[in-house]
């Protein structure tokens, strides 16, 4: 599956991506997720910078997909639904 021009650039697309990429799919046209704005913040390693990346997440309409996909597809990097991968824990309080 190719993927959408809206999502985030550095994103590598997995098949546990399929159902976010459908709701990504049927946003506005011409609108921009804001991890796609600056994808570099969503994979820093500093902590303001993931912070601040965490936060525009709680104002995406795909966060709950986000997340849900990055935790099926066990990321190992970056932050995803408002949520810093890898997870450490017990995230079930997170979907
Ligand atoms: S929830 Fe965050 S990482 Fe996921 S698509 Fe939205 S902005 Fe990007």
């Amino acid at each position: 599956m190719d993927a959408p021009d809206r999502v985030r650039p550095a994103l590598k697309i997995k098949p546990e991506h399929e159902k976010l990429l459908t709701v990504i799919a049927s946003l506005p046209s011409g609108y921009r997720l804001p991890c796609w704005m600056d994808p570099d913040r969503w994979f820093a390693t500093d902590g303001p910078s993931k912070l601040s990346a965490t936060r525009d997440c709680s104002l995406c309409p795909v966060r709950d997909e986000c997340l849900a996909a990055a935790t099926a597809a066990d990321e190992k990097w970056g932050v995803w639904g408002g949520v810093v991968f890898p997870l450490q824990g017990d995230a079930s309080h997170c979907l």
